[in-house]
């Protein structure tokens, strides 16, 4: 492989960093560019407080394995230490493990990172034909990352809006495609609560579809539990006042935290937490020619493989792989 090839990933979720990793794992030149403060978009934990911090997981709770391609990449992370089963059901046990991040789930996305060249707070505006390479990957303060390939993970509606200057044929259903929407309510409380078999609570038919206690979870030293609201309830309430729906839901939550009082809450709000519809393929991919040789996007997460960390790791790999045969192809 040609060590001068440079790849873009747009950004540093796990499906972003798998495939930087992947990629880098081949001895291809990797920048991965991420709009957020911190890695890991929807693995993402909160500290709130000090001495000690409530730790709270705010995106993905936890995460199961099906296919024999993860379960490889679980027992890497469990032999690294970055994660653990937390248990086998939230009621019955169904014998299906439930995975989490040691000290929250950015460990996983903290462990896949380690080694590359990740650039967060850096947005990325558009992508665009190059004018020494075939891509020109443009941030918002006008600086120019020239690319023979990017692999794109934005949630769809993003990574459409940063391809509109691409001049690419996207399929109408995948640009199309819907997210719903989760408002979460992040509350440390003064005593432990009882939420559930081993502090996990699901129901998708009520105003919660999840409830986590994370000290039970064993990542928060204090009591400390994320609420989130059902997409329905989420989508009625998207446009409150942000106090108001997190004054709603904190009401909503007391008959299941009762007995304690809150004593410092977070609201979150996640435009789009979970694909509608998922693509039939594991990522998309596009090679088109350009006066600089042949250019590479490929767009890949978990509205490709599954809306799930599962889908998320599935589709970062293809797409790493895609874009290697495509890069030695050309
Ligand atoms: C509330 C919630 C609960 C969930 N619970 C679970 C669960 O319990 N179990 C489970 O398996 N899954 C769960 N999920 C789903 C899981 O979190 C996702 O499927 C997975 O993390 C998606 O990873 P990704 O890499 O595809 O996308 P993301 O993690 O969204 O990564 C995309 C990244 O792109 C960056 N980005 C976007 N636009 C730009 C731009 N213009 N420039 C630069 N960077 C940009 C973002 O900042 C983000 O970091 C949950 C998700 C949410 C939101």
């Amino acid at each position: 492989m040609n060590r001068d090839l440079r790849v873009v990933v747009v950004g540093a979720g796990l499906s972003g960093l798998i495939a930087a990793r992947d990629l880098v794992n081949h001895g291809i030149h990797v920048t991965v560019l991420d709009k957020g403060r911190g890695i890991g978009g929807r693995l993402a934990t909160r500290r709130i407080g000090s001495d000690p911090a409530a730790v709270l997981d705010h995106g993905a709770q936890f995460f199961t394995v099906r296919s024999p391609e993860f379960e490889r990449e679980v027992a890497e992370w469990t032999r690294a230490g970055v994660a653990r089963e937390w248990c086998r059901g939230f009621g019955d046990d169904d014998g299906h493990p439930r995975y989490v991040g040691v000290d929250g789930m950015t460990s996983i996305a903290k462990h896949l990172a380690r080694g590359l060249d990740v650039r967060t707070n850096t947005l990325v505006f558009a992508i665009r034909r190059g004018t020494s390479s075939p891509w020109d990957v443009v941030l918002d303060d006008g600086t120019v990352v020239p690319a023979h390939a990017v692999i794109v993970t934005c949630p769809l509606p993003q990574t459409y809006s940063l391809l509109v200057s691409a001049e690419l044929e996207l399929p109408s259903e995948l640009t199309s495609t819907e997210y719903d929407r989760t408002l979460a309510l992040l509350a440390v409380l003064d005593r432990p609560a009882a939420v559930g078999a081993h502090g996990g609570w699901q129901n998708p038919n009520a105003t919660f579809s999840w409830i986590g206690d994370n000290q039970a979870k064993a990542i928060s030293p204090v009591p400390a539990v994320t609420f989130h609201a059902s997409p329905q309830w989420s989508l009625d309430h998207w446009d409150d006042d942000h106090a108001d729906a997190a004054r709603l839901l904190a009401d909503e939550a007391a008959p299941f935290i009762e007995g304690c009082n809150i004593v410092a809450s977070e609201f979150k709000r996640w435009r789009f937490a979970t694909p509608r519809s998922i693509w039939p393929e594991p990522c998309h991919v596009i090679t088109t020619e350009s006066a600089h040789g042949n250019g590479t996007i490929a767009l890949a997460g978990d509205a490709f493989a599954g809306p799930k960390v599962e889908g998320a790791a599935l589709s970062g790999a293809t797409a790493a792989a895609r874009v290697r045969a495509e890069l030695a192809a050309n």
